[in-house]
């Protein structure tokens, strides 16, 4: 069965290299039909699903993850409901309605959100997970294949961490192929996860999300992204909101792509060559990509954030 997401280039970046001073290439999964590499696992789930003969997939995630699933469920002919919080986006409802999805809103939090969407469940309806599920890790892992088949072997890769599936795909692409190359893990400041729980030895849970950086909002990572700190060299680096939103900036005008916050943060890394690369020479970054920021939004944060780091 045909893949529901795209390969997507590997390239050199010359204005990440000379910013960094070493060699920096970039995956470009902000290509996506979707928008960013969250098709790759959710699509690879859905096909699966779609195989067992499931009659409506629900999701509920106002980001990345719902607009994933409804261009899934729209090329595969099966009904979506996402059911989003309150505080979704009217663009990013619009992004999932667009692809005729059904769009619910309900509840102040992305958890009362998701409890609708888990009791609304029909026998043939299948709940797609945005990060903590398998299938999704495996589709994940397809972006490595890729890299290893345009030759490119970098000594690090960088990625953004949110719930944990993209870095839990990225290093199961990296140990099929049986390279040993360690991962640096980015979060910004207010939704840093991870970067918390393997400081401590044991997976916190974050009392609220306090970052513009929607997409790497979860509260806690999953089991199998934490336990994967002990089976390959993981390092942590956190960034800042006004960080990610400058990168996202400078990006746009580097590479003529626009992505949003939660990609920026990795992106930022480079830019601020950041003390976790100085080991490194050849620097793979996964650009992550993200639907929901406009260029507009991206200038709106960056005048907010600067004067709010004012003295
Ligand atoms: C989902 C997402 C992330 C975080 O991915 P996880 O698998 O949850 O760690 C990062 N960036 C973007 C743009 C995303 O959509």
């Amino acid at each position: 069965m045909m893949s529901l997401h795209v390969r997507t280039p590997t390239y050199h970046s010359s204005s990440l290299s000379r910013a960094s001073g070493r060699t920096v290439w970039l995956k470009l999964e902000s290509l996506q039909p979707s928008g960013s590499f969250k098709l790759r696992g959710i699509g690879l789930a859905c096909q699966e699903h779609a195989k067992r003969g499931v009659k409506r997939f629900v999701s509920s995630s106002g980001g990345n993850a719902g607009i994933a699933v409804a261009y899934a469920g729209r090329e595969l002919d099966i009904p979506v409901t996402v059911v989003v919080p309150e505080t979704t986006s009217p663009r990013a409802c619009r992004l999932i309605s667009d692809m005729n999805a059904d769009v619910l809103i309900h509840g102040a939090s992305w958890q009362a959100a998701n409890e609708r969407a888990l009791s609304m469940l029909g026998d043939n309806d299948a709940f797609i997970h945005p990060f903590d599920d398998p299938v999704v890790w495996r589709g994940h892992s397809t972006i490595i294949d890729e890299v290893v088949e345009d030759g490119v072997q970098p000594d690090l890769v960088v990625l953004s961490v949110g719930g944990g599936g993209l870095l839990s795909g990225v290093v199961e692409g990296l140990q099929r192929h049986k390279l040993n190359i360690p991962v640096l893990a980015v979060e910004t400041t207010g939704a840093s996860a991870f970067a918390q729980s393997v400081a401590r030895g044991e997976r916190i849970v974050l009392p609220a999300i306090e970052s513009i950086a929607t997409s790497l909002g979860a509260r806690q990572v999953s089991e199998h992204a934490f336990a994967l700190a002990a089976d390959h060299r993981i390092d942590c680096a956190v960034v800042s909101d006004l960080q990610a939103v400058d990168a996202c900036l400078r990006f746009l005008d580097d590479h003529r792509v626009v992505v949003e916050p939660a990609c920026g943060a990795s992106i930022a890394t480079i830019y601020e060559n950041v003390k976790e690369l100085a080991d490194y020479q050849n620097i793979l970054v996964i650009v992550c990509g993200g639907a929901t920021s406009t260029v507009e939004q991206l200038n709106t944060w960056r005048h907010s954030l600067s004067s709010a780091s004012d003295p």
